[in-house]
């Protein structure tokens, strides 16, 4: 017998309804899970003690939300020690949405502060350990979602990405992970990192619950006014039966022989399952990473300014001005990545020097977008690894900023081009780790990626033996 805690959504609702087990036992088996694992790999950031509603078509299918995602009545600290002891005083439309749907939440996760990371390290309650070796990291910033999932505490749980935080992260833990077009899903709710390209996405264990998952958050909402329903026909399910996908051959040249290695493998697989595959060149990707780097610290830098110690954020007393107060609590809240991302960023908003940066940044962000958008005019997708290498080791990036920011240059191009994009697993390296491939799909396009990268899932467990 499958274990309760090894199945997906679909799968749990389908044999619920069958009368194989109730919602009760689905919520109990999880908890148990949460308890026997999470004191090692610390995924879970706040508890919550919440039965969830019992009508509903997900009722007893829990799940966690990342803690920058607004709940209520419960702790919202975004891993930030400046937000220690805040608490929430409306739900985000997500999670407003979930609970209508009868999902029960059962807590938040841990994250790089502010989703500034790539680690899950950078959190003021410590590092999240990777299920699949805690030595490593979960990647990041919305680690502690994509561990709880891959450990079995959730068969789903929400993260945010903005240059690939739940790509990211689904790709070192091996699960899967979308990052819908932006304005498909409201951002009302969630804590602000970089506006222009903040996502709120899903990550499961199994590919069929994302689009499951994602009807339900997906939609206008009258609270953020940059959400959209795009036409019906782009919503309308496909039907993938000879996919055409697009590779540019440069990406293999920044990923180590590993990623590299497992991703020419599932390309040859693919094609032997009737795929076509063709080569295609995006050559302002390769700066994406620069241009994200300056346009999200820009953006994140007004954003955090509200983060001061007067209305939001710990305040430090007793000072003897204002400016003291603000000074104080801000150097004694934030934690260095946040600060390196400030410092950069009100650079980068500056006149002179800083303003040169930000328009190049912003013409690359425009190039890119036109480069993706010519390429998928004749195919299904993109198809790149989702990360350069396999989840790193806790600590290797510590004196190395710059060295954690290459794990976002893969998953940075689809954020600046606004596109849908979703990390699958693809196999495991020599040393266990997960690997993951990314499809990068058509704007507003996300329920046609989601069916196409359930096709290509399948075409894949169709010749591995179970
Ligand atoms: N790792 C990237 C960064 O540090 C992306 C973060 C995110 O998507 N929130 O900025």
């Amino acid at each position: 017998v499958r274990e309760l805690t090894a199945m997906g959504v679909a799968e749990l609702c389908r044999r619920r309804d069958a009368g194989e087990f109730g919602s009760e036992e689905i919520l109990a088996a999880h908890r148990f899970r949460i308890e026997t694992v999470d004191a090692e790999l610390h995924a879970v950031a706040h508890h919550f003690r919440e039965e969830g509603p019992a009508e509903g078509p997900l009722r007893g299918i829990p799940y966690l939300t990342k803690a920058n995602i607004a709940v209520r009545g419960r702790p919202h600290d975004c891993g930030s020690r400046i937000l220690a002891g805040y608490v929430a005083p409306f739900d985000a439309t997500v999670t407003a949405r979930l609970h209508q749907s009868g999902c029960s939440l059962v807590g938040s996760t841990n994250m790089d502060e502010f989703g500034m990371g790539s680690s899950t390290e950078h959190s003021c309650q410590g590092p999240t350990h990777n299920p699949a070796d805690r030595s490593r990291t979960p990647g990041g910033s919305s680690g502690g979602s994509a561990a709880a999932v891959a450990a079995g505490m959730v068969p789903f749980a929400l993260g945010t990405d903005t240059g690939g935080s739940v790509r990211q992260p689904a790709a070192h833990c091996g699960v899967y992970g979308l990052r819908p077009t932006w304005g498909r899903v409201s951002r009302y709710g969630l804590t602000t990192f970089a506006s222009s390209m903040d996502q709120v996405g899903i990550l499961a264990r199994a590919a069929e619950d994302l689009p499951l998952i994602f009807s339900v958050i997906a939609g206008v909402d009258p609270r953020d006014a940059t959400t959209r329903a795009p036409e019906l026909t782009s919503r309308i399910a496909r039907r993938f039966t000879a996919p055409r996908l697009a590779v540019d051959p440069s990406t293999l040249e920044i990923v180590d022989d590993e990623v590299g290695g497992a991703f020419e493998a599932f390309v040859r697989d693919l094609e032997s399952a009737g795929v076509r595959i063709d080569s295609v060149s995006l050559p302002s990707c390769r700066v994406a990473l620069e241009c994200y780097l300056v346009l999200s610290s820009a953006e994140a830098a007004s954003n955090l300014a509200r983060f001061d110690g007067t209305l939001f954020g710990d305040r430090v007393t007793p000072a003897q001005s204002y400016e003291e107060m603000v000074r104080m609590s801000r150097s004694q809240g934030f934690g260095a990545e946040v600060k390196r991302r400030i410092l950069s960023g009100v650079f980068a908003s500056s006149a002179g020097e800083g303003a040169i940066h930000a328009e190049r940044a912003r013409a690359l962000r425009r190039q890119i977008r036109l480069e993706h958008v010519e390429v998928l005019r004749e195919c299904d997708a993109l198809l790149l690894p989702t990360t350069p290498t396999a989840a790193p080791r806790l600590g290797e990036y510590e004196d190395d900023p710059c060295g954690a920011y290459e794990g976002d240059r893969l998953t940075t191009p689809a954020s600046l081009a606004g596109l849908p994009a979703v990390a699958m697993p693809i196999s495991r390296g020599p040393r266990g780790l997960p690997l993951s491939a990314q499809l990068v799909g058509r704007p507003d396009q996300d329920e046609a990626l989601l069916d196409l990268a359930i096709a290509l899932a399948r075409m894949r467990s169709e010749e591995e033996p179970h």
